[in-house]
């Protein structure tokens, strides 16, 4: 596995590997790598010639300073995984390689990246855009792999490649969960014993709120209900629970609304102070 740090080696092997005719994969990602992240790497090793990862901790998609400075970084232990994973290239950039000067786009991503974390995070969704677009524009993928755990995100980046005009496919892949259901996160490290414990049962209500659809309650009903029981977890504090359509990423009032892509549950709740995603389908 070759560590590429700049965007000039970045253009030279992928250029090469599509002049010869082969496929490039492009994982990306902000390192502090874990088996959710090894999944994404599988499948792109699976399905391309190339298989390229980035590693990067995106400046302008984080919105609160102190979560920037202590997103983990462990670079040594990434760069073993993704050896491991039989990786061709591991992209880890420096911020000024990326951001040579300030960054000014302003993403047109309309509807999709309005709500939820989009609401709660400003900026946060113009960021992803403007990293995921640069990165897209360097390495020209044939396909790009992302995580679901991040649901909304895969809609905002539909959205940007549709703006863009980037000629590859979004691979949409499953979440990764600890044996206790608890999603993988690089952010879990900051979870304190006692917060490791209760966060499970996020996902334990988020599966119980399959149930309650079952037993013909409404999407807002559902969306209530479900709230609520996060909310009487003792360290649980729900930013937000919302059904919404899993396309247009806007609330549904009906299962019926949302069609043949369904509807998708997305969880934001704070355990011990930290922020943890989740979200299910129904
Ligand atoms: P991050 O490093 O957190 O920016 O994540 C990089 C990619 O890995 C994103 O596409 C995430 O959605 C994906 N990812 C993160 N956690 C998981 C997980 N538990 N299961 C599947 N994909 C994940």
């Amino acid at each position: 596995m070759e560590i590429i740090r700049t965007v000039k080696r970045l253009g030279e092997v992928t250029d090469t590997a599509r002049d010869a005719g082969k496929s490039i994969g492009l994982v990306p990602t902000m390192g502090a790598l874990h088996a959710g992240h090894r999944s994404l790497v599988e499948r792109a090793r699976a399905d391309n010639d190339i298989v390229v990862v980035s590693v990067f901790v995106n400046p302008t998609q984080f919105n609160n300073p102190d979560d920037l400075r202590t997103y983990p970084r462990t670079e040594e232990a990434d760069c073993r995984m993704l050896e491991d994973c039989g990786v061709d290239y591991a992209f880890i950039p420096s911020v000024d390689e990326i951001y040579p000067e300030t960054d000014t786009r302003v993403f047109d991503l309309g509807p999709v990246a309005e709500v939820m974390e989009g609401a709660m995070r400003p900026g946060h969704f113009n960021g992803v855009a403007q990293i995921v677009s640069k990165l897209f524009a360097m390495a020209r993928p044939t396909r790009a792999y992302f995580g679901e755990k991040d649901f909304q995100q895969i809609a905002v980046i539909r959205r940007m490649v549709e703006i863009e005009g980037f000629d590859l496919e979004i691979v949409p892949c499953p979440i990764v969960r600890e044996a206790d259901g608890l999603a993988l996160s690089s952010r879990n490290v900051r979870l304190s014993p006692e917060a490791r414990q209760i966060a499970p049962k996020i996902r334990e209500i988020l599966l119980s709120s399959l149930d309650l659809k079952a037993h013909g309650a409404s999407p807002l009903e559902v969306a209530a209900a479900t709230e609520a029981a996060i909310n009487d977890v003792e360290g649980l504090d729900a930013e937000y629970f919302q059904i919404v359509d899993a396309k247009t990423m806007q609330p549904v009032n009906s299962w019926a609304e949302a069609g043949e892509h369904g509807s998708v549950g997305c969880a934001t709740v704070y355990c011990g102070g930290v922020r943890l995603i989740d979200n299910i389908r129904y």
